[in-house]
């Protein structure tokens, strides 16, 4: 079925004017979006119909910083802040030196099915072994931005070969129509120096992309650049000509309310993720203070080490009540720009905004449908549609999903992915590493 119509009990598009449609239809041809409309608009259409009248359809969400790899750490950073350097290095990095190769596939695609499952349609991830990433994302279905993953921690000679395996990775992705290389520097200055970054930039520039970086979780890096530069770290990225480039920048806690002017003007995104600051105990982002200089923000769920969940409707709560309990009022976040940093947001941060992040003509069938005879969505006529959506229902809600006008979850079944033999290889790669590590430590 390649030319059909969609006909839903509520569509939410997201489109410039907020068109909601109850009920409504979507003609999708070939995977893109003809014509999003009320239902009456399709009466009399020769086309075969897909009956979705007990479901709200909407645009997928974009998760916006992820590291599918780190699936296998759920549970084994329990008590460490991961926003620290301390604590990534005792509760992560000791782990990671006796990952092997085959132990991340199933994590990736454990970490696959967990957004599918809750309504993830496109995520940007980084992190190391690319090469087992992805085959287990393309096989998927999703959509995603895979940065490659350079920790530099003083040793030039790794970050030298990590440079020319990113050029390899970069180049092996070109021309894929769901997925983009990214360059993925752990974090400028606190662990990628200067020379490094200079090599980086090259690399964006070269295959047009963005650099995918952790910035200002605890103040490390400004703590360097004014001892090395006299400036703060996002005046040293000015002056090194970083800003210029696509930038996706995760948590920014710390970043001097000065500077944030000099971010809205580049194109940078400031990626929230509510559930990892929260967990790990550590400042929260200036959240309106961002808003007010307009700063372009997105959301993600980082890894679920310390989160622990892929579920981008929890962190869109999350995000709601916790303004909202800093400036002592309600809505200080409106739940529809919540819903919107959570799609097109997202769109915007990886340069997709033309293909996916809302539901319109001329963009790809990137949607998913939530089920409204499951709780929370009484009385319908009572609730506003986005406050239902960010406080009211969550991932688990979500029966279908389609990208690029196929389908990866149907009835809340999969339809690409095996999750349960994953669980199962996860386990035992889990159970591996326990083993490797103990070794290694004797
Ligand atoms: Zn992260």
């Amino acid at each position: 079925m390649n030319d059909y119509l969609i006909l839903a009990g509520i569509i939410v598009t997201l489109d410039p004017d907020w068109h909601v449609y109850s009920p409504g239809g979507i003609h999708i041809r070939d995977g893109q979006i003809v014509r999003v409309a009320d239902i009456e608009a399709f009466e009399g259409e020769d086309l075969p119909k897909l009956d979705l009248s007990d479901c709200l359809v909407m645009p997928g969400l974009v998760n916006a910083h992820t590291h599918t790899p780190m699936v296998l750490f759920r549970g084994l950073a329990e008590g460490y802040s991961l926003l620290t350097l301390d604590g990534w290095y005792n509760a992560i990095r000791l782990w990671e030196l006796y990952l092997e190769p085959e132990m991340i596939p199933p994590a990736v695609a454990v970490s696959c099915a967990e957004m599918i499952r809750t309504g993830t349609t496109c995520f940007a991830d980084q992190y190391f072994y690319m090469d087992q990433v992805v085959p287990v994302v393309k096989e998927s279905g999703l959509r995603a931005a895979l940065a490659f993953g350079i920790v530099e921690l003083g040793d030039t000679d790794a970050s030298a070969r990590a440079l020319a395996e990113a050029e390899a990775f970069l180049q092996g992705l070109q021309g894929h129509s769901r997925l983009k290389g990214w360059v993925g520097p752990h974090a400028f200055f606190a662990d990628n120096l200067p020379e490094t970054i200079q090599t980086e930039l090259d690399l964006a520039d070269r295959f047009e992309t963005g650099l995918h970086i952790h910035l200002s979780t605890h103040g490390e890096e400004d703590n360097f650049c004014q001892e090395h530069f006299g400036r703060s770290a996002v005046q040293q990225m000015k002056v090194m000509g970083i800003l210029e480039r696509r930038l996706l920048a995760a948590h920014c806690l710390t970043i001097p309310p000065e500077d944030l002017p000099t971010l809205a003007e580049s194109p940078f995104t400031a990626v929230i993720v509510p559930s990892s600051f929260t967990r790990a105990g550590a400042s929260t982002p200036p959240l309106r203070a961002m808003f007010d200089a307009g700063v372009k923000i997105a959301l993600g769920t980082d890894n679920v080490a310390n989160n622990n969940s892929y579920d981008l409707f929890q962190d869109m709560r999350l995000l709601g009540k916790i303004a909202s309990f800093l400036e002592h009022k309600p809505e200080a976040i409106p739940a529809r720009q919540l819903v919107e940093m959570a799609t097109l947001g997202g769109a915007r941060a990886l340069g997709l905004e033309d293909q996916i992040g809302s539901l319109e003509p001329g963009k790809r069938a990137d949607l998913i449908t939530l089920d409204l005879n499951e709780i929370g969505w009484a009385p319908l006529g009572g609730q506003d549609v986005y406050t239902a959506l960010v406080y009211s229902v969550s991932g688990m809600h979500v029966r279908d999903v389609m990208v690029d006008g196929r389908w990866l979850l149907r009835e809340g079944q999969f339809e690409k992915l095996d999750y349960r033999a994953a669980c199962a290889e996860l386990d035992a790669a889990l159970e591996h590493l326990r083993d490797r590590r103990s070794e290694g430590e004797e």
